[in-house]
């Protein structure tokens, strides 16, 4: 059960969390949370609030102690502005509860938040996280938080004061409730009056309603930010919980919260890392209905879940990094392969091991894997020449690694199309040649021409991706009288530089292209001989 701790980040806050639980509330499951509002597209970027907590609870688990990974939607937050791409009627709806607000046009989902709640939470099954959701809305709506709400209500001096320490101007009277009203569902409400005998409360609305409610009965309404997610603190039991660095600036909630949730409702604030800024690079061609936001569901798209869980996993917390939507994902790969070779031979380090082994499994099991794992930007190369077709793919990798099906190259191959058909610009594509260049071929002099026949000569028996590479860089070296295995001179590789920018033009009329071994399986030996034969 107990294994070697400090191997990684992830062991690290693991132990912590374990023995601050059972300081708090010895023999009770572990609680670990992260906040998401659903009120627009996910950003990946914010995949870090979930990643962070699943992972120290997923150690948590493979340690054999129970342990929740609690999800809350902050669906009863209002709506705040309608975001580009949506008709501006929806302006009407500012001021509601998300789960009030209409979907977007041609949604099948119910309202606004379950419309950006579905794709996330798909993702995430996905992804191997295994969490429990919470609904704000619900948890409002149904009274869950009525002692919490009458106790901030009760002790509102007290927080207004801790608020005070941190505020430069002064506010009229603070009150931390805020009602939705009954008539038009917004938050433009004010509250008038409170009793605090009989919890009478009478608000107005900005569309002229007005109404007294009883708070020890009202479920239309939530406690202000700063207030509500200490009070969940407390309610849920969280022991970990990561926020992003907007949180814990002066007066912020994080820090505010963390007075809050001792003086108020008795809790304490959980373990709560900062997390530093996910960026994206790249990122062609986004749809503008997605309102050009990249999400968890798009990174899916192009890498499989290991990857992306493994972006995570390997980083802590305060390091930044960016996820590779364009050329740079094809290193990224390379460096995933090599870890998984070295993993394999027993060589990794042990925080490298535990990074590759969060990212391929969870405490419920493995992850699903590409059994043969071509090399991504070999993949990328053929399915870009090939433009996707199946056949010539098989043939293709059944020459580069042996694969005797596609599926064997799935779903890695699957995520590698995807790359090239949504994110490899137009004037990447790779467009072999239908004819030969005679022109050009006409004009070669003799030293080019001998090149082009020592490269057919040998094109058959050197017919796979090692062979090739040995035939492309070792014709200018013959050229040159030097033995296969000669050392590199800046001579030598200027020849053999020349010698494949000639090839290029060659086959797809340009000075550059996919690796030259992977572009000649591709293009076939009968058609190379086409193109580059005299
Ligand atoms: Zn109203």
């Amino acid at each position: 059960m107990a294994e070697s701790a400090e191997t990684d980040w992830v062991s690290r806050f693991a132990d912590e969390v374990i023995a601050e639980a059972e300081r708090r509330s010895p023999g009770k499951p572990i609680v670990c949370a992260s906040g998401l509002s659903p009120s627009g597209p996910i950003h990946l970027g914010n995949l870090r609030e979930v990643m962070t907590p699943h992972l120290v609870a997923d150690e948590i688990r493979r340690r054999g102690h129970e342990c929740v990974h609690l999800l809350s939607w902050d669906d009863y937050d209002r709506f705040r502005r309608v975001p580009a791409g949506v008709d501006p009627s929806w302006a009407e709806h500012i001021g509601k509860p998300l789960t009030s607000v209409p979907a977007p046009p041609g949604s099948p989902h119910p309202n606004w938040a379950e419309h950006f709640k579905a794709p996330m939470t798909a993702a995430l099954a996905e992804l191997g996280v295994v969490v429990h959701a919470i609904s704000q809305t619900e948890q409002y709506t149904s009274g869950a938080y009525r002692e919490q709400i009458l106790r901030a209500v009760r002790e509102r001096a007290r927080i207004d004061a801790v608020l005070s320490r941190y505020r430069t101007k002064q506010v009229e009277e603070y009150f931390p409730y805020k009602p939705y009203c009954e008539l038009c569902e917004r938050d433009l409400t004010t509250v008038t009056a409170y009793d605090d005998m009989s919890t009478e409360l009478a608000y107005t609305c900005e569309c002229g309603f007005g109404e007294t409610v009883r708070l020890a009965e009202h479920d239309r309404g939530k406690l202000v930010w700063k207030v509500d997610w200490p009070m969940r603190w407390a309610y849920e039991g969280v022991v970990f919980e990561p926020s992003g660095v907007d949180h814990h600036s002066p007066g912020s909630a994080w820090i505010v919260g963390g007075e809050v949730v001792g003086d108020v409702f008795g809790g304490e604030r959980p373990i709560g890392p900062m997390y530093a800024f996910v960026g994206i690079t790249g990122m062609a061609k986004m749809s503008s209905s997605k309102g050009d936001v990249p999400t968890p569901a798009d990174a899916l798209e192009i890498m499989e879940a290991p990857v992306l869980r493994w972006l995570y996993a390997r980083r802590k917390p305060a390091q930044s990094f960016k996820i590779a939507f364009d050329q740079e994902i094809q290193r990224l790969y390379d460096e995933w392969d090599a870890l998984g070779r070295k993993v394999a031979a027993g060589q990794a380090q042990p925080a490298e091991l535990a990074a590759y082994r969060r990212a391929v499994s969870t405490a419920e099991g493995p992850l699903p894997m590409t059994p043969r794992p071509v090399a991504y930007r070999t993949l990328a190369s053929v399915v870009d020449i090939t433009t996707g077709d199946p056949d010539q793919t098989l043939r293709i990798l059944r020459d580069v690694d042996g694969v005797a099906a596609l599926d064997e190259a799935r779903p890695r191959l699957d995520r590698a199309q995807r790359w090239v058909d949504t994110q490899m610009l137009p004037d990447q594509r790779t467009r072999v040649r239908r004819e030969p260049d005679h022109e050009l071929l006409g004009s070669l002099g003799e030293t080019e021409r001998e090149s082009l026949r020592l490269l057919l000569d040998g094109l058959d028996a050197h017919w796979s991706l090692d062979g090739l590479t040995t035939l492309v860089y070792g014709v200018p070296k013959l050229q040159a009288g030097l033995a296969a295995d000669a050392p590199a001179t800046p001579e030598l590789k200027a020849a053999q530089r020349a010698f494949f920018a000639l090839l290029y033009r060659l086959l797809v009329g340009r000075d550059t292209g996919p690796r030259l071994p992977t572009l000649l399986l591709a293009v076939g030996a009968d058609r190379v001989r086409d193109l580059v034969g005299p």
